[in-house]
């Protein structure tokens, strides 16, 4: 099932993407109004969000409502560094031995055609496309082969990356966490609907430019090894959010750089999931 967030005004209420149109799950009042509660209760509540979604009572033609972020405020979101054959090799680094994850704060959740911000201290702002995982369970010490078990679902994300506040420290948390720069969308495909993760295509096209184009098979550590080895530190929760990666293509690494300014739009689309396309607008 593709799970979204949307407004058709004032009010955001969930819903089941469905074709062109997205089914409410407000026509059931038994079910939650929030995307993590109704992760937390996915187990007891699948078959009925799926049963409602194929009555499709109440659908709303896609073209007439917003789709928003599909969850908001989630405990924690954490992001893995050079995670990418081509990306490690644009970067001049080396490919990392231990896996290189820092935070992005829970305020970089943007919604999938929201704006997403030039802050007034740089103007090196750069983006990355990235298959993001949706933890579905709670769970420590999680094994590799228990993994997919603890994944709820998948959406596209862009870890939008300010590019001088990233490099002048040796920790990228303050550079990865400014307001706005996790846009997340359009929708979470669930786990049970996707399979494999491991193959899917991924873009970004910036201003109707190809500036990444990869396959999520070149991971270098997948999203099993990610998920069991942060889980051995912290204990992850339903809605945590982990970015996996991005390709080769980012802004920074061209030559010259190219950075992002205001009025610029940058698409971000996963086979099978989606795609997501943020304008960037003045803070
Ligand atoms: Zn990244």
């Amino acid at each position: 099932m593709k799970l979204a967030r949307f407004s058709t005004g004032e009010a955001s209420e969930l819903g089941v993407v469905v074709g062109e149109t997205v089914v409410p799950l407000a026509t059931d009042p038994g079910l939650p109004t929030d995307m993590i509660a109704l992760i937390e209760r996915w187990d007891e509540l699948a078959g009925e969000v799926r049963a409602l979604s194929e009555r499709g009572r109440d659908a709303v033609p896609l073209a007439q409502a917003r789709l928003l972020a599909p969850l908001v405020r989630p405990s924690k979101i954490f992001a893995i560094g050079l995670n990418y054959a081509d990306h490690v090799a644009e970067s001049g680094l080396e490919t990392p031995k231990h896996q290189l994850w820092f935070a992005k704060a829970p305020g970089t959740v943007a919604g999938p055609v929201d704006g997403v911000e030039i802050p007034r201290v740089s103007t090196k702002i750069d983006y990355e496309v990235e298959l993001v995982a949706v933890i579905g369970k709670r769970g420590r010490h999680i094994s590799v082969e228990d993994a997919p078990g603890y994944v709820f679902g998948f959406c596209v994300g862009n870890d939008v990356s300010v590019r001088d506040w990233q490099t002048q420290t040796a920790q990228w948390t303050l550079g990865k966490s400014f307001d706005t720069h996790g846009p997340i969308g359009p929708y979470i495909t669930t786990t049970e609907d996707l399979g494999d993760p491991h193959h899917l295509a991924i873009r970004s096209i910036v201003n109707g430019e190809v500036r990444q184009s990869s396959n999520t098979r070149h991971l270098i550590f997948n999203v099993w090894d990610q998920i069991a080895h942060l889980s051995k530190a912290m204990t992850l929760e339903p809605g945590d959010l982990i970015f996996t990666g991005t390709p080769g293509g980012v802004g920074l690494a061209m030559n010259p750089p190219q950075f992002l300014g205001v009025g610029d739009v940058v698409r971000c689309e996963i086979e099978q999931l989606g795609a997501i396309e943020n304008r960037m607008v003045a803070e």
